[in-house]
C-alpha cells in the first residue's frame, strides 16, 4: 500500500514512488491518494508512465478526504470517512475524482474508510449513509469498477447488514485484520468469517489489542502482533479468497520499507505450503 503523497511515499514524483516500491519485490499494488493530491491530466500521464516502466499493477485506489483525523478513535468518529454530515457533499464529489482518476490508470477498484457506521439502521445518519454508498457504487459501476469499505470501524455483522441494505452487486469489503485489533472491534478470524462473501481485497497488517476500552491498540510489524497471521492466510485459503496480499505498515520512513521487506519474507515462507497443495485463484503475489 502506497500514497501519491504522505506515508510512504512522502512528496517524491510518482516514478520515484513507484521504483521505490517495485524495488521492495513486488509487482503489484495499492494506491492510496493523498487528500490534497491534484487528481489532473498531468498526473494520470506521470502515474501512468511510472507504472508502466516498473511493471506494476494497481488492484485498488483508496480514496482519503480533507479535514479526516486519525489522532484518536473519538476524532476518527467525529472526521472520518462519508459519516460526518457536513463534510459528505464535498467528499462525495472528491470519491468521483478518484474513481474516475482509478478509471484512467486502468484500476477497476475503488476503496476508502466511510466512517464509524451507525448500529441503528433506522438512523437518519445510516440511511443517508447508505444512500451516499448506493451512489458512489453506481458511480463506480458505469466506470466498471468495485467500491470496497475498508474493515475495522464497526463490527463485521454491522458492515454485513450494511452491505445487505445498500444492496449493490459492486460493493465489496477491503479487509484489514489488523483494524479489528486497534478498534477493539472484534476478533479478525471471526469478523472474516462473517463478511466471508464479500472480501474483495486484504490488508495484511498486524496490531496488539488495546489495553483499556476506547484507546488504540498497537500497530506492529507484520507478525509481531495478535492477528495470528499464519491462521489469517489459512483462513483466507479456506474462504476461497486468490486475491493479492497487500502488506500495509503505516509508519513511514527506513523502518517502514525495512518491515516491509520482512513482511513480504514472512508471507511468503507462510503461503508456500498452503499454495503446495492448490493453486490460488488469481494473483500470489504479495
Ligand atoms: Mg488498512
Amino acid at each position: 500500500m502506497f500514497w501519491t503523497g504522505g506515508d510512504l511515499a512522502a512528496q517524491v514524483p510518482p516514478d520515484q514512488t513507484v521504483r521505490m516500491v517495485s524495488q521492495l519485490g513486488v509487482s503489484c499494488g495499492q494506491l492510496g491518494i493523498h487528500p490534497s493530491a491534484i487528481l489532473n491530466n498531468e498526473q494520470v500521464t506521470a502515474w501512468k508512465t511510472a507504472l508502466n516502466t516498473e511493471g506494476m499493477e494497481i488492484v485498488t485506489v483508496f480514496a482519503s478526504y480533507l479535514g479526516e483525523s486519525y489522532a484518536s478513535i473519538p476524532t476518527v468518529r467525529e472526521t472520518v470517512g462519508f459519516v460526518p454530515s457536513l463534510t459528505r457533499e464535498v467528499r462525495e464529489t472528491r470519491t468521483y475524482e478518484c474513481s474516475d482518476f482509478a478509471l484512467e490508470l486502468g484500476v477497476s477498484g475503488l476503496a476508502t474508510h466511510i466512517g464509524f457506521v451507525p448500529e441503528d439502521r433506522t438512523d437518519p445518519e445510516y440511511i443517508a449513509v447508505r444512500e451516499m454508498v448506493r451512489r458512489v457504487c453506481d458511480y463506480c459501476a458505469q466506470n466498471d469498477q468495485i467500491f470496497a469499505l475498508e474493515t475495522g470501524q464497526e463490527p463485521a455483522r454491522v458492515l454485513r447488514n450494511f452491505i445487505a441494505d445498500v444492496d449493490r452487486e459492486n460493493l465489496g469489503i477491503n479487509f484489514d485484520p489488523a483494524n479489528m485489533i486497534l478498534y477493539g472491534s472484534g476478533k479478525p478470524l471471526e469478523a472474516l468469517e462473517t463478511v466471508r462473501d464479500h472480501v474483495v481485497t486484504v490488508h495484511c497488517k498486524d496490531a496488539k489489542w488495546p489495553t483499556e476500552l476506547g484507546q488504540w491498540g498497537i500497530e506492529t510489524p507484520l507478525g509481531e502482533g495478535d492477528v495470528c497471521i499464519d491462521k489469517f492466510l489459512t483462513k483466507l485459503k479456506e474462504i476461497g479468497y486468490g486475491g493479492p496480499l497487500i502488506i500495509e505498515r503505516e509508519i513511514t520512513g527506513e523502518e517502514q520499507q525495512a518491515d516491509i521487506r520482512a513482511g513480504i519474507a514472512l508471507l511468503e515462507k507462510l503461503k508456500t505450503p498452503l499454495l503446495a497443495t492448490e493453486k490460488p485463484k488469481k494473483r500470489s503475489n504479495p
